[in-house]
């Protein structure tokens, strides 16, 4: 059984930077990483999916419908050098 299935579902779709590195650590041990953030990105999804944040999926243009309305710009562009 996957990680996601077992554990508090909570910890894929807090804010707080503990459950999400809980969850991150977890997807690490997942044999289903790679087409899970495939399905998160393709899905536009919020919560960590196969590791990955909705921030850094809308980093590279896979945000969530209505996400950039309720999002400030400067918290999901790309980071600059
Ligand atoms: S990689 Fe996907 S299926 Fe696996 S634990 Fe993470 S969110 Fe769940």
């Amino acid at each position: 059984m996957v990680p996601c299935l077992k554990e508090d579902p909570e910890l894929w779709y807090s804010d707080a930077a503990v459950a999400q590195h809980a969850a991150r650590e977890l997807c690490e041990t997942c044999p289903l990483t790679v087409p899970c953030r495939e399905a998160g990105r393709q899905g536009r999804e919020f919560g960590i999916w196969g590791g990955e944040s909705t921030i850094e999926r809308a980093r590279l243009g896979y945000a969530p419908v209505g996400y950039h309305a309720n999002h400030r710009l400067k918290d999901i562009a790309p980071a600059r050098p």
